[in-house]
């Protein structure tokens, strides 16, 4: 095997992470590689190439804020942009700062060993290319480890076969046949209306039904595009420190339990009239903290289903009722519940009649066969840990992260682990991540490691590694925070509840994304407080 390739940093993955991260540690001087399982960039946007495929905040506020010059230059074109239009920026990001050339496509990492000796990573890909470096950064994102279905009989099937997370490059096209659809979370709550208007017969198989909100989509005006240009540096800031990384115009002041029915009925109805999910999830102060505040809008939710669906039994079935509404991802929608009108799409409640298998000709539940022509799977991820997990990747004394977390993640500040050194994780466990606007996230954080290899390159620092201790208090403070809230409570991909045998706990951090960024900016000004700092003459 050849020596492996000498380098400063590895990033893992080309998303929105790994190209922030790439484009910044080059400015720094760091000799970095990116590596990246896909054959283009863009990471969840590369893969996700299902139809309907959309992202659920506005375009405007889901783009990088590090270049003003490219905040200015690129349009978008609609309030929520399609997946085209995502991959499309991601495209012109790596083409306009020339990030391609230290990218290495088609290569997975399969392992990354740490050699406490030299104070440095060996990375191992799926090519045979391997790097020697002093840091590992991983930005391989919250939900690029599938999770596929749990019964028997996929590989059976004799019909086409879809997971909409592995969508293929080449146009779908449904026509004429019938289609199942297994899944109702954010994938299929977009993939199903745009499914519909193609197949002869769509039968969606739900196991627990999903709180979705209306898009209320729509193209951005100039004027509207103007502003937002006009206004980027004030309105990064107030992204920034805000709770989910994106904020309504007027922050709630009160409970929902101290608002009237009039007063409360008023307020959601404007927030489902303005679509998306901040005017109704930031409607009051404590629609995620309050079950009885949360079963307002829930309630609300429910009666606009039964309000759109017309058969009431299909109705009854849409309508979640076994946990809080938001604590699995409220999705967002155009034309979801009203797709079930239609007389070809059919409702199999999964929770009435279990799915049992899947057979040559289609799926068995325990009452019928339903024969089909092609199945989608919009079955979810391992999410925000799976991706690492499935890295063999080994700290001190061999241990691997999948051990060191297979009774929950733990991490310091969800960008590092005890245990192994010279690593950072973006959009780790135990940071806002998937309870915000991501890139926000994702931006915090790559300018957070960033600015600490920098540090630690002038100061002489060769390692530097979370303490157990700091580790222990974050785990108990998000802990602590997360028990002020209703997310807990539900088996999710939010809490590990979906993925059989996998530790719960919830995983992202809930204490929000301005009081994270300061918790985070007061460690590094602190000379990185709870870091053990090690250079080649003292240590701390
Ligand atoms: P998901 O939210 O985890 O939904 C998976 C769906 O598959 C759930 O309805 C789940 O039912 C069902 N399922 C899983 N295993 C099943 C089985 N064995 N039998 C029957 N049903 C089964 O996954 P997703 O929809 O792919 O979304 C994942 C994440 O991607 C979201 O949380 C979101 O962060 C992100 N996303 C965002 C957007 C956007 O920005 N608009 C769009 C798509 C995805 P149970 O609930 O019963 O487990």
């Amino acid at each position: 095997m050849a020596n492996p390739t000498e380098l400063d940093a590895v990033v893992v993955g080309a998303g929105f992470a790994g190209l922030h991260a790439l484009y910044r540690l080059r400015e720094l001087g760091f000799r970095t590689r990116v590596v990246e399982a896909g054959k283009g960039v863009g990471g969840a946007w590369f893969w996700n190439k299902y139809p309907g495929a959309r992202c659920d905040s506005p375009s405007m506020s889901y783009s990088y804020s590090f270049s003003p010059e490219l905040e200015q230059e690129w349009e978008w074109t609609e309030k929520y942009p399609t997946q085209p239009e995502v991959l499309r920026y991601l495209d012109h990001v790596a083409d306009r700062f020339d990030l391609r050339k230290d990218i290495t496509f088609n290569a997975r990492v399969t392992s990354a060993v740490y050699n406490e000796k030299a104070k440095r990573w060996v990375v191992n890909t799926d090519t045979g290319a391997s790097f020697d470096v002093q840091y590992l950064i991983t930005a391989a994102g919250c939900i690029s480890a599938p999770k596929m279905l749990e019964e028997p009989g996929v590989e059976r099937f004799r019909g086409r076969s879809y997971y909409t997370g592995q969508w293929p490059d080449e146009e779908v096209d449904f026509t004429n046949l019938r289609v199942a659809v297994i899944g109702t979370g954010s994938s299929g709550v977009q993939a199903i209306p745009m499914i519909a208007q193609q197949a002869a017969r769509l039968t969606v198989f739900q196991r627990t039904p999903t709180f979705s909100l209306p898009a209320m989509n729509c193209p951005l005006t100039d004027d509207e595009i103007a502003h937002t240009k006009a206004n980027y540096a004030a309105f990064r800031k107030v992204q920034r420190n805000s709770v989910f990384g994106d904020e309504p115009p007027e922050m709630p002041t009160k409970s929902a339990l101290e608002a009237s029915d009039e007063e409360r009925l008023a307020r959601y109805e404007a927030g489902w009239a303005k679509g998306g999910l901040v005017h109704l999830m930031m409607a009051y102060t404590d629609i995620m903290t309050n079950k009885a505040a949360n079963d307002t809008l829930a309630d609300f939710v429910r009666s606009k289903i039964q309000s759109i669906v017309t058969n009431p039994t299909t109705a009854e079935s849409l309508s979640p009722r076994s946990y809080a509404l938001g604590t699995k991802r409220c999705t967002v929608d155009t034309n979801y519940y009203a797709t079930f009108n239609s007389p070809h799409v059919h409702l199999v409640d999964l929770r009435k009649t279990p799915l049992l298998e899947i057979t040559e000709n289609g799926i068995r539940t325990s009452e019928t066969e339903y024969e089909v022509d092609a199945i989608v799977y919009a079955t979810g991820y391992d999410a925000t840990t799976g991706a690492l997990t499935r890295i063999d990747i080994r700290g001190r004394n061999g241990v691997t992260l999948k051990e060191k977390w297979a009774s929950g993640a733990r991490t310091y500040l969800g960008v590092a682990v005890a245990g192994f050194p010279n690593m950072f994780t973006i959009t780790g466990p135990l940071s806002p991540s998937v309870l915000s606007n991501v890139v926000v996230s994702i931006e915090q954080h790559v300018e957070w490691i960033c600015e600490c290899v920098r540090f630690l390159r002038e100061s002489g620092v060769e390692e530097i590694e979370a303490e157990a201790e700091a580790e222990d208090e974050w785990v108990e403070h998000a802990r602590f925070v997360a028990e002020c809230t209703l997310f807990p409570d539900t088996a999710s991909p939010y809490t590990g509840g979906n993925v059989p045998g996998k530790a719960r706990g919830l995983l992202p951090y809930a204490g929000g994304v301005g009081a994270y960024r300061q918790k985070c900016d007061d460690v590094a000004s602190k000379g990185y407080e709870g870091f053990r700092l090690i250079s080649a003459t003292s240590s701390r």
